[in-house]
């Protein structure tokens, strides 16, 4: 019935007929000449007629063309996409009930939902009120109603009255699924930045997928249109995914050639040894010897580092080098944009700089690299790594830590330089180190840890997470068994759906065993929990923070320092000691940890981490907001290193050993013979039975970060 639609889309399309190339725009007429020169405006006509016809399509195009603001303004007056009143069968009979008419377009990050949420209400010329509301919000239908737009992220929700277009994180989208599994409200779901791949937008797309083969229209219902945007070429697999969902969905594609500029590449010619240092001359070798402008207009410096630490240490460098330059030069204005920044400063990188003589410096974690786009940016410098969710098998902790970026970031973070006029990139690393790099990073749900993507499936509504659609599945085997795992950390039900523990553990980004851990710890029967977070934060922050002792003579010189940190319940005990020292230290704390050959770097990641978890659990209302340190220093009572001891078992049960009477250590699960490493402080001692987070195999199997508990213990902690 393609010709009614057709027919149909000319009464709720302005002027259709006076264009044969692309309708001109409704909505704010200051923006017309700026939309109009958009790479993919003049595939506005192509793009309505593909979705008429087919239910899915996937869109390539390079940040900046116009997809995630233009597509959903080209589509809400599509007749499709319409709001209808249709009949259902409901528990008290048939009612009816009205469907469609928006339209979600998911991000993944909430700066992007948000940024773009404001842009394009004021392209449209409506306000985006805010009127702070649910999922709803409603068509209602008619072009440009009161308010067109709506966004909808964690703490903050702004759906006018009469919404159609809606920007949300995948997260949130993620949460209507729960309530409304076939998404009645939205008559065309847009998945922007499929590209990176998240472990949400992954789940995301199998929803989609059941959603598409569901028949959602043969059910009274209207059909769903799906369009999948990325901003990079490599979309096979995900072509593939969403093909032959319906009889109508084929896959479109269509790719849109970008605006770019030449990018000039500059690699250094010789790896450099201080990221920071290196970033700081650049940034000031350009300022002092490029103008500000040129007649592609202005010549702004964006510089992606890894995280909010490194950022936060150049915007203090710069800021202060920048003071000292005479008054001759052109100001500097440095905006940081990370992650965790509150909304208002992440909107203020993306401002125009007032005043003519000013030059704007954004330092950027991997957010600018090709979810938002920031206006002025003529030069891009690279430090080539970024914090990536990665798990890391041996620490159990996954994220946070800095690693090579991959060759399609770093190609997607030069491109940057070259929307506005020709650019320069400046990459801190060699070529030769480029050529190393991987080609692309490999999705979310790969990069994980098995237990945590199967607890965030559970937590996501997926019961049967087995025959759960997904790009990339994970083995069989490797599922079922942590499915098992999980069951015994108590995260799931005997009927495998998620417990209350499970939903407070998904919140952590750690490991499930470690998510189970702090959950207990805040259980008044333990409330150990700032002792657990001290003790988790030692853990995860990288190798040891104790360095090793190689020799004997190193092993003399600190014995005097580290008896004092060491405890006779074992490591996890030693490593509380050791962070409640060292935060309790207020005069030399490099001094304090040379002298006791302690990882200085290590102990302030540790530091770090222990501040998000604490502010996570202070956020979730766990735990009142602890005092700041220094605090004086009390030693665990027996009684509490027995009940913290008890608390970590309830996720680390299975990795329990008892003393047999030949004297070694046999595994509770498994029943292998395991030894205590030598650089644990249990090293060459009989207790009864132990606990080892982690396992290496080298000659022998070794336990290490190990602590001396009671038998009984282990089988307290797998009931209940
Ligand atoms: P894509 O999704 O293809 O990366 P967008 O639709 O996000 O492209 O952006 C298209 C253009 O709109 C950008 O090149 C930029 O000029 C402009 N734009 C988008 N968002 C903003 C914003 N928040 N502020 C200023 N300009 C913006």
């Amino acid at each position: 019935n393609g010709a009614s639609q057709d027919a149909a889309i000319q009464d709720t399309t302005q002027s259709a007929a006076s264009s044969s190339l692309a309708t001109p725009p409704v909505g704010n007429p200051e923006y017309f000449a700026t939309r109009q020169a958009l790479p993919l405006w003049a595939r506005q006509d192509d793009i309505r007629s593909i979705l008429r016809q087919k239910d899915v399509l996937v869109l390539v195009g390079e940040t900046g063309s116009g997809k995630s603001t233009q597509v959903p303004q080209f589509l809400y007056r599509e007749k499709w996409c319409q709001r209808r009143r249709v009949k259902v069968e409901t528990d008290s009979g048939m009612q009816e009930i009205g469907v469609g008419g928006m339209i979600a377009i998911t991000q993944p990050r909430r700066v992007a939902a948000t940024t773009l949420a404001h842009r394009v209400s004021r392209e449209a010329g409506t306000p985006l009120t805010g009127q702070t509301g649910g999922g709803g919000g409603g068509g209602g239908g008619g072009p440009a109603a009161k308010g067109l737009v709506g966004y909808s992220v964690r703490f903050d929700h702004r759906v006018p009255p009469g919404t159609r277009i809606k920007y949300l994180t995948e997260g949130m989208l993620l949460q209507e699924l729960l309530r409304d599994p076939h998404l009645k409200q939205y008559s065309a779901i847009v998945v922007d930045e499929i590209h990176e791949r998240s472990v949400d937008v992954d789940l995301l797309s199998g929803f989609l997928k059941q959603i598409l083969l569901g028949d959602r229209a043969g059910r009274g219902g209207i059909p769903l249109k799906v369009v999948i945007m990325s901003a990079t070429a490599n979309v096979e697999k995900i072509r593939g995914f969403f093909s032959h969902t319906s009889p109508r969905s084929s896959v479109e594609y269509m790719q849109i050639e970008g605006r770019q500029f030449p990018v000039d590449i500059v690699h250094t010619p010789k790896p450099v040894p201080d990221i920071q240092e290196t970033l700081i001359k650049t940034i000031f070798k350009l300022h002092t010897e490029e103008a500000l402008s040129d007649k592609h207009g202005r010549k702004d410096i964006l510089a992606f580092l890894t995280g909010q630490e490194e950022i936060e240490t150049a915007q203090r460098l710069i800021e202060e080098y920048a003071s000292t330059l005479g008054p001759k030069l052109p100001k500097v204005r440095v905006f940081p944009l990370f992650g965790q920044l509150s909304m208002e400063a992440q909107h203020e990188a993306f401002q125009p700089i007032k005043g003519g003589s000013t030059r704007k410096i954004v330092l950027s974690t991997n957010i600018a690299e090709t979810s938002v786009t920031v206006p002025g940016v003529r030069y891009v410098i690279d430090c080539g790594k970024a914090k990536v969710k990665q798990f890391r098998p041996r620490l159990g902790m996954e994220s946070l830590l800095a690693k090579p970026v991959s060759k399609s970031s770093a190609i997607q973070r030069a491109g940057r330089a070259g929307r506005e006029g020709p650019g320069k990139c400046f990459r801190l690393y060699t070529e030769e180190t480029y050529e190393t790099l991987q080609k692309t990073d490999l999705p979310e749900m790969l990069r994980t840890d098995i237990l945590s993507a199967i607890l965030t499936m559970k937590a996501r509504g997926i019961d049967d997470v087995l025959s759960f659609p997904l790009m990339d599945p994970p083995e069989l085997e490797s599922v079922e068994k942590a499915l098992l795992h999980l069951h015994i950390l108590g995260a799931l039900a005997d009927d495998g759906t998620i417990t209350d523990i499970g939903r407070k553990m998904v919140q952590f980004p750690v490991t499930p065993p470690y998510a189970r851990v702090l959950v207990a710890a805040a259980d008044p029967r333990y409330d150990c929990l700032l002792e657990a977070i001290d003790i988790i934060s030692c853990i995860t922050a990288g190798e040891d923070i104790f360095l090793q002792l190689r020799t004997e003579e190193a092993r003399e010189e600190v014995e005097e320092y580290r008896k004092e940190l060491s405890r006779r319940e074992g490591d996890l005990l030693t490593y509380l000691t050791t962070m409640q020292l060292y935060a309790a230290e207020n005069a030399d704390r490099i001094r304090w940890c040379k002298d006791r050959k302690i990882n200085i770097r290590n102990m302030k990641q540790a530091i770090s981490i222990r501040k998000q978890l604490r502010g996570l659990c202070v956020r979730q209302g766990m735990m009142e907001q602890p005092a700041a340190d220094p605090q004086p220093f009390r030693p665990a009572s027996p009684e509490l290193a027995g009940v913290i001891l008890r608390c970590f078992l309830k996720g680390f049960a299975l990795k329990t050993a008892i003393l047999v009477p030949d004297g070694s250590y046999v595994t509770s699960h498994g029943k292998h013979v395991v030894a205590i490493h030598p650089a644990s402080v249990l090293h060459g001692q009989k207790k009864e039975a132990i606990m080892f987070l982690e396992y290496v195999y080298t000659q022998k199997n070794y336990a290490k970060k190990v602590s001396a508990i009671q038998a009984v213990w282990i089988a307290e902690a797998l009931q209940e």
